[in-house]
Parts: C-alpha cells; structure tokens; sequence
C-alpha cells in the first residue's frame, strides 16, 4: 500500500504494517499521534489511543454501492476499519451482519410506536459481539506478528479469542474470574486454547493481564483488550454501521447499549460521527442510552450525580459479562450521553430476569443477562418519559440466553410432567378451552 505520512511525534519512516485505512494512533486526551503499533497509551499523557483513517474520498453513492456488494459480515465495511483490503480472504470467524429485528409484539407492551428494533448480536460465531472486536484484533495481531493471542475477559471475550484464535492459527492464553457461569466457562475452553481462572473479580484479573503485559513472560502476546485495544475497540464501530444500513442508510433516533468497559458505547457513537461525516447518513440528532445492572453500576451512579469521574465499585450482579467496577471508557460514557441528550440507567437482577422473558416471549429472542439489562432499562426509561415512544428506537442484545441458563431455570421449567396418555395429559389442565 502508499507511504501514509502521518502529522505529529511519529518516525518518518513507512509504517511497516498494512492496516487498511488506518493512518495512525491518536492520544483521546491531547492529540498526539503515533505510529501504528501495540500501543495502548500515550506516550505524553497516559491518555487512551484509537485509531486516526484516512477515510474514504469517493462520493457517498460509490462507498455505498461498494459497501453493499460487499460479504455479509463485517468486512463489508473494510474500508472504514484497521484492516488490509484483502480481510475477507484471510482466516477469520467473519462475524457481524446480525438481524436488526423489528420488534412489533415488544413495541406494543412497551407502548412504542415509533418503530422498536432489536439487533440482535447473539446470532455471531460465538453468540456475542464479542466477536466483531475480536476479528479485528486477530488482523492487528497478525500484523504486529503476535503468535498468542489474549485476554482478561467477563467470559464471551475469552470465547470469542479462543474460537478467533483457532481459526487464525494462533495459540490462545485467556483469564476470566474463577466464578463464571458454567456456558461461559466451556465456550472459553472447547476451541483448545489455555484458560485460565483467576481467583479474583474482573478487575483483579485485569490488572493482572497489565503486569503481564510489562513482564518477559508476556513477551509476544496480543492482548485484544490491552495492548491491541485500538484496534479491538474499532470492531464496536461495525454496529453502527449495520444498524444505519439495517435502516435503510438512516440513523436511528434512540439507540440503547449495555455498558461494561463502555468501549461499545463508545464507539458505536464514533461509528455514527462517521458516517454522517462521509455522507453515508443524513447529519440528525440522535440520543445514546447506557445501561447497567444496579449491582455493577458505577457509570450510571456518576450521571445521576452529575459527576464527570467514575467511582469505582465492587460488582455483585448476575449480569456478569457487564461486571467491570471500574470502567475504563466510563468518562467518555458520561461525556456521549450528556453531548447526544441520552442517559445511562440501572435496574436490578429481578427486572433483568424479568426483561430476558419479556424478549423471549413477545419475541422469540433469548437473550443473556446483558440483554436483559439493556431492555429492562428501556423499559424504565420510557415510563420515566427519557425515551421518546414516538420515535425509532434500537435495542441491543449482545448474548445468548443459553450461556447464563442459571437466570432464568428457576423460572423456565417443564409446565407439567406426566405420563404419556391422553388420561394424563387432560388432567394436566393444558387443553385449550
Ligand atoms: C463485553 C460485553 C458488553 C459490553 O462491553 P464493553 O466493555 O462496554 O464494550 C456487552 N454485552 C455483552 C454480552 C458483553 O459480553
């Protein structure tokens, strides 16, 4: 590919990676730049980096055209992403591409009548949206000729890794906290990687994952959520592209997203500044939703409060893949919601449970605990008046039910158990009056 010649504290020498149309790093915080590489933090000011393109020039029809004759993943947004032109060719779990489903029988119990969706990431590679920000990671791996790749995970990352990591021909190393549901703990294992339980919660076990980063026994390891997190972070983007293109090239009016890191939340909101910027959307207002789960709710807790900092907590929920206390993306959370005229809310694990048989029966969708978190915040906040019934809402499932079985079995039984006979089955009281 062409020299990128980037502005700001880089070399002048030709970046030695081919990652599409990423030119750069760039600091969150102060603007440096950097060269493309396992970075994480700035140099000058520990802020957080991302990924700095050089987009796309053609009009808005060509991009959209090309877009649309593209594969029925994610890589059909390939020109938008840190990755070669050649992606689709490569070894890779291709997720994305989801159903944006439209969601009448919920609309009408929640009384929403302008247009409910759902879009619904259970339906990716390993049953989450993990996987879009894995497959990208994987590319950025194989770029900076990383042979492990790695994790610290809530339990659907470490999943995504290891099934990525499989197909790429990498080996695998991934750590989750020691109490993980037991689907998210046999997802992680059966693709043959390293899986490793740390006796500690989320947060123990990535600050864990950082001092192994810095020491020789983390010597050539991606991590896909430290030292590869630029890159990681930009898969999120992908839902906000195929949610606008779901909707006919149109921005939805309300968006609802859980929140763990806030990394999702965030770039979905960088996804949509996109392509309103490249013409590929009309430039309307829209408002960004945050949800959490009242036992792991740091994030909402400092927007009720009208704080800019986050104060960390000690997660006790069953919502376990959103069980970070201390968000690293939680400030720029508070800054999206308050800038897009959104909000972030909590609910507890009884209206999550309730919120995943909500879906599950006016839907036919199963959905995971996260997904319980985020309907039931939408449900809150249309009966606080936050969301607007007359407009058109999105809402995220981003997991599987089958892998967080233990919220909902109590309540999810056999309706009878009897003897095969008719005699039985009459007297079960299930005959259709
Ligand atoms: C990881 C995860 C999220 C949110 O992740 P962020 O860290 O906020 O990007 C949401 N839902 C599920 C099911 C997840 O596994």
């Amino acid at each position: 590919m062409a020299v990128q010649t980037v502005a700001g504290n880089t070399t002048s020498s030709a970046p030695a990676v081919d990652l599409g149309p990423a030119a750069a790093l760039s600091c969150r915080e102060c603007g440096e730049r950097f060269e493309l590489g396992p970075l994480f933090a700035c140099a000058s000011c520990f802020g957080p980096l991302e990924v700095a393109y050089d987009l796309p020039t053609g009009s808005p029809e060509e991009l959209r055209k090309r877009i649309e004759a593209g594969p029925d993943n994610i890589w059909r947004y390939a020109p938008l992403l840190p990755v070669p032109a050649d992606v689709a060719e490569k070894p890779n779990i291709n997720p994305g591409f989801t159903k944006l489903v439209k969601a009448d029988n919920l609309a009408r119990e929640l009384g929403v009548t302008g247009g409910l969706y759902v879009k619904d990431d259970s339906g990716n590679p390993t049953h989450s949206f993990k996987d879009r920000v894995v497959a990208i990671a994987v590319e950025a791996a194989r770029a900076f000729g990383f042979t492990t790749l790695s994790c610290s995970s809530t339990g659907n990352l470490a999943g995504a890794v290891g099934a990525a990591a499989a197909r790429a021909g990498l080996r695998s190393c991934v750590f989750i906290p020691h109490d993980l549901e037991q689907g998210k703990v046999v997802m992680a294992a059966v693709y043959g990687g390293e899986l490793v339980a740390i006796e500690g919660s989320y947060d123990d076990v990535n600050r864990f994952c950082s001092e192994l980063i810095g020491d020789p026994l983390g010597e050539g390891w991606g991590f896909v959520n430290v030292n590869l997190r630029p890159y990681y972070g930009e898969g999120s983007k992908t839902l906000a592209y195929e949610i606008c293109e779901q909707l006919g090239w149109r921005l939805p009016d309300q968006i609802v997203i859980p929140i763990a890191s806030g990394s999702q939340l965030t770039k979905i909101d960088k996804g949509f500044q996109e392509l309103i910027k490249l013409g590929l959307v009309e430039d309307r207002p829209y408002k960004i939703f945050g949800a959490q789960a009242e036992g792991c709710s740091p994030v909402s807790a400092a927007f009720k409060a009208g704080h800019d900092v986050v104060r960390p907590q000690k997660p006790n929920t069953i919502a376990k893949s959103l069980a970070i206390g201390n968000p690293a993306d939680g400030p720029y959370v508070l800054d999206i919601a308050r800038r897009t005229g959104g909000a972030v809310e909590d609910v507890t694990d009884e209206q999550v449970v309730d919120a995943i048989k909500l879906l599950a029966r006016t839907e036919g969708i199963f959905g995971e605990t996260a997904g319980g978190v985020t309907l039931g915040v939408t449900k809150k906040l249309i009966e606080a008046g936050a969301i607007d019934p007359t407009l058109t809402t999105v809402v995220l499932n981003t997991g599987d039910g089958l892998k967080t079985l233990d919220a909902v079995s109590a309540t999810s039984q056999a309706t009878a158990t009897i003897k095969p006979s008719l005699d039985a089955f009459r007297a079960a009281g299930l005959v259709a009056g």
